[in-house]
């Protein structure tokens, strides 16, 4: 059962996380359980999701590398084992997604001792959920454009602006922020805070509803927010820095300390094939069609290659660059998610104008809503145009695009 690579000690571990999943997988509930953060919409939802978020925690599979003292494992390595328990068992993702990608990471490298001890262990069990503030209405892939100022007055700060499309901020207690400090300098003029979100005074969340018909992310209005200088991550004017940790756990190229959990590509396309199945073309199955299979198998042959991908960019000795390979992984996942939707749109043909709740629509109408959230995923931490780019100029050393 234990890879090649495991030590006895990983081996044991390994064996034990196939164990506990095996016993505690959940039985689905009564409700469509959601299939990224972006779908979380119901109370009934956040429950059912945070529930079983602390269950994992408890049982040791989250945050297994961290330091006991912050609600961790305290066992380098375990991490990996873990989360890729997790993603073969297929269990539901974590809600706290946000909290475990993203701010955990950030406020270990940067926060100070009490900041750790204070905000890990209720961000690893989702008894506190984040929400991140980035984003602006004018200032999306120029990151550093960020207006939201926060003004030094004596041990506080008091901040105003406007943060969109800030997934989950309708559930959060704090939100990892980025604003503007000081509008002498560009990127020296950003500083990074943690702020309170639910029932703070000067803070108004506004869900926006997605052209899935779905809220799960939002608009978050600063205005006069007063927070204390503890709150501030790192140095005054250091914002950028910090950013950039943040980036390089959200874009997937650095491990987060939980992850796995959810669909995989494989059961993706798993269903595509059960719905090519049992979908009649010219009389006989979609499935039967060769154009439809070659369709599918080249899909499965570029999940294939994901994954292999994946283990390669553990080997040192295979990389000429260390971020060659970790930073294509957010662009080739979310375009495969997207051209699996797809594929099963045109397998449907008109069915696929059948939506989430109508009795007729092939496998409940999965479809239309996951190809409409697949623009989401390909647009959400850098646009693929962003992420190229990226590739472009730090691993191919070309020129620099305006
Ligand atoms: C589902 C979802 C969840 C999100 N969650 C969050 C969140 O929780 N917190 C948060 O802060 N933000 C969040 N975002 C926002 C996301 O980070 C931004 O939408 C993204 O960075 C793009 O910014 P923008 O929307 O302002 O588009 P713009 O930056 O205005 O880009 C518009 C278009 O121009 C292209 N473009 C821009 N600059 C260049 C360039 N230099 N070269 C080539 N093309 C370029 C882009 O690729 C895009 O196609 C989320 C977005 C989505 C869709």
């Amino acid at each position: 059962m234990s890879e090649r690579k495991d030590t006895p000690e990983q081996a044991e571990f390994r064996e034990y996380c196939r164990r506990w999943l095996a016993e505690n997988r959940p039985t689905p509930p009564p409700f469509r359980l959601p299939q990224s953060p972006v779908e979380v919409m119901t109370e009934q939802q956040r429950v059912w999701l945070c529930a079983w978020q602390k269950k994992v925690h408890q049982a040791g599979l989250i945050a297994c590398d961290y330091p006991r003292e912050y609600g961790g494992g305290g066992h380098q390595g375990f991490q990996r084992i873990a989360s890729a328990e997790l993603a073969r068992a297929g269990v539901p993702y974590f809600i706290n997604v946000i909290g475990l990608g993203m701010a955990a990471p950030t406020i270990l490298h940067h926060g100070t001792e009490e900041q750790k001890r204070r905000y890990l262990p209720p961000l690893f069990s989702s008894d506190e959920i984040w929400c991140q503030g980035f984003s602006e209405p004018g200032s999306g892939s120029d990151l550093a454009g960020a207006q939201t100022f926060a003004e030094r007055r004596g041990d506080q700060w008091v901040i105003n602006g406007h943060k969109v499309w800030t997934t989950l901020a309708h559930f959060a207690s704090w939100m990892i922020l980025l604003a503007r400090s000081s509008r002498e300098h560009k990127y020296d003029g950003l500083t990074y805070f943690i702020v309170p979100i639910a029932g703070a005074p000067g803070v108004t969340v506004r869900p926006l509803v997605k052209m899935t018909g779905e809220t799960g992310f939002n608009e978050v209005l600063f205005e006069d927010l007063h927070v204390p200088d503890s709150l501030r991550l790192d140095a005054v004017g250091k914002g950028w820095t910090v950013a950039m940790t943040t980036l390089l756990y959200e874009r997937g190229a650095a491990e987060s300390p939980g992850g796995g959990g959810g669909e995989s590509h494989e059961d993706r396309i798993a269903a595509l094939i059960e719905l090519a199945k049992h979908t009649r073309r010219d009389g006989r199955s979609a499935w039967e069609n060769p154009v439809t299979r070659d369709r599918i198998l080249k899909l499965l042959i570029r999940v294939e290659a994901l994954k292999q991908l994946g283990r390669r960019a553990r080997v040192e000795a295979l990389t000429d660059h260390p971020m060659r390979l970790p930073l294509q992984g957010k662009l080739l996942t979310t375009e495969i998610s997207q051209d699996v939707a797809a594929a099963a749109l045109e397998v449907e043909g008109m069915s696929s104008t059948l939506y989430l709740r109508d009795e007729n629509a092939p496998q409940g109408g999965r479809w239309p809503h996951a190809y409409m959230n697949s623009y989401g995923l390909t647009i959400a931490a850098g646009t693929s145009e962003i992420q190229r780019n990226i590739l472009g100029e730090r691993v191919l050393g070309m020129a620099k695009s305006k």
